[in-house]
Formats: structure tokens, sequence, C-alpha cells
């Protein structure tokens, strides 16, 4: 309608797809619509994220919708945020023992709910440090892959991880070692997806993907640009997504 184009024309949002969900201006919007806890709106404030950037406006409300998205905007623009927030709010709140039946026995144990890939184990860490912002005041365990941990400390996390980060090297050698499965992965982020579907990686990537065999999963990709050979696969893995591309001046 009217309002959504103006919403988007004022922060230069080009947003392709079908039912595309409405932008929403501040994060008061988005928790009136979406019922974000208090606890996640405390902690975007006590983090002086006071307004949400022009790709989290349009890349919140189609994340928490459970839409597949590719997001393209400029570096620097908080395209983190723009899937991390939605990440915590759809996964609601850390998981317990208690709903962990099969952990508690010891037998077969649960992997991550939500995975976040990207291309380098740098990038790994400042996601990492993005997402402490919204997770304070609850029991998250969130577990980056680096070469730091070793993989036996990184197997006996398992049992109770909510949130994985790492690289598609360092995933796909720990579900070799099957300090990891992946077939629990609902919400499913590639961030500088250009790198991470390009020729050299892109295998990696999609073995990754092959993993995450559950049958809710969403799926998202983030990027700065998004060249063909990256834009092919994604069209391929995405389902019924909503292309938003973020700061392309009108001519
Ligand atoms: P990108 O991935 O698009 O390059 P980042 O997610 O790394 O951008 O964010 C860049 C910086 O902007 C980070 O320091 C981040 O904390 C900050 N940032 C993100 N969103 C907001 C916001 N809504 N308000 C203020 N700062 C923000
Ligand atoms: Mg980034």
């Amino acid at each position: 309608g009217d309002e959504s184009s103006t919403g988007r024309s004022i922060h230069r949002i080009a947003a392709t797809g079908s039912r595309i969900p409405e932008p929403a201006g501040d994060f008061e919007i988005l928790s009136q619509r979406y019922g974000l806890s208090q606890l996640l709106l405390d902690n975007l404030a006590s983090n002086e994220l006071s307004h949400p950037t022009a790709i989290q406006c349009q890349a919140v409300p189609i994340l928490l919708e459970k839409r597949d998205l590719a997001g393209i905007s400029p570096t620097g623009t908080g395209k983190t945020l723009a899937y991390v927030l939605p990440m915590f709010a759809l996964l609601g709140s850390p998981l317990t023992s208690k709903d962990r039946p099969e952990a508690q026995q010891g037998t077969k144990e649960h992997g991550p709910r939500a995975l976040i890939v990207c291309p380098t184990r740098e990038l790994a860490g400042q996601i990492y440090n993005e997402c402490m912002k919204l997770a304070q005041g609850r029991k998250w365990n969130i577990l980056l892959f680096s070469k730091g941990a070793s993989s036996s400390e990184q197997k006996k996390a398992m049992g109770k991880v909510d949130i994985v980060i790492g690289t598609p090297l360092r995933i796909l050698a720990a579900i070799r070692e099957e300090a990891i499965r992946l077939d629990n992965v609902r919400y499913l982020v590639l961030d500088e997806a250009d790198n991470l579907l390009d020729t050299d990686f892109g295998k990696q990537t999609e073995e990754v993907l092959e993993s995450c065999t559950h049958p809710d999963l969403q799926k998202c990709i983030f990027s700065a640009t998004l060249p063909q050979v990256a834009e092919r696969v994604a069209k391929r893995v995405l389902v019924d997504p909503v292309r938003v591309v973020v700061g392309v001046k009108d001519s």
C-alpha cells in the first residue's frame, strides 16, 4: 500500500517477493506488532540501539514472520542486528535440561536451534559480541566455533547449546567429529553470503546447509553485494524469499 511504499522510499529500501511485511520505523512499533519481550527492548536500549537502521526496519519484520530473506545492504549498516534480534525473539527463551530429555538421559543430544555461518573467525567473534548485547538477562548458551576451543569442550557444550556461530570449515569438522548435529536448527543465517556462496567456499557452505534437515527451517542470507554466482545459489536454496536491497539511490 501507500504507507509501506512511502516507508520504503524514505529509507531507500527496495523489497521484492510475495506478501512483503510492512517495514517498522522503530523498535516500539516492532514490539507492538510482534510482541517483543521487555527484556529484548531493555537490552536494545542499554546498548544504545535506539532506532533501527534501514535494513533492520525491513528485515526484522520479514524474519519475525518466519519468511526466508536475502538482505543486501552496505557494510556498517547493522546487518548483524537485523538477524540477531529476530533470532532471539523467535527462540523465545533458552532451553533448559528439562526441555531436553534426550540430553538429560545422556543418550541423544539435541543440537542448536539457531546457526550463524560466516566466512572468518574474526567475523564470528564480532557476531558473538553483537549476540551478547541481546542475550543479557537470560542464560543463553551461545557457542562460538573458533580455533581456540578444543572439540571435546565443544562436544560437552553441545547438549545444551542454543545458538552456534562459526565458519563452514569448523562446522563441517565438528559434524564429522560428531561434536555437533544440525537437525534441530530452525533458524539459519549465512552472513557475508557473497563469500560463503562463491566458488571457493560454496561447496562447504552447501554441505552445512544440507545438514540442516529440520522441516521448519527458516533461512536468511545477508551481504553487502550479491554477485551472480551467489545469487544463483540463493535462488535455489531460499524458499519464497523476500529480497531486500538498501542504499541504492534513485537514478
Ligand atoms: P554490517 O554487518 O552491515 O557491516 P554491523 O552489523 O557490523 O554492520 O553493524 C555496524 C555497527 O553498527 C556495529 O557497531 C553495530 O553495533 C552498530 N549498530 C547496528 N545497529 C544499530 C542501531 N540500530 N543503532 C545504532 N548502532 C547500530
Ligand atoms: Mg556484517
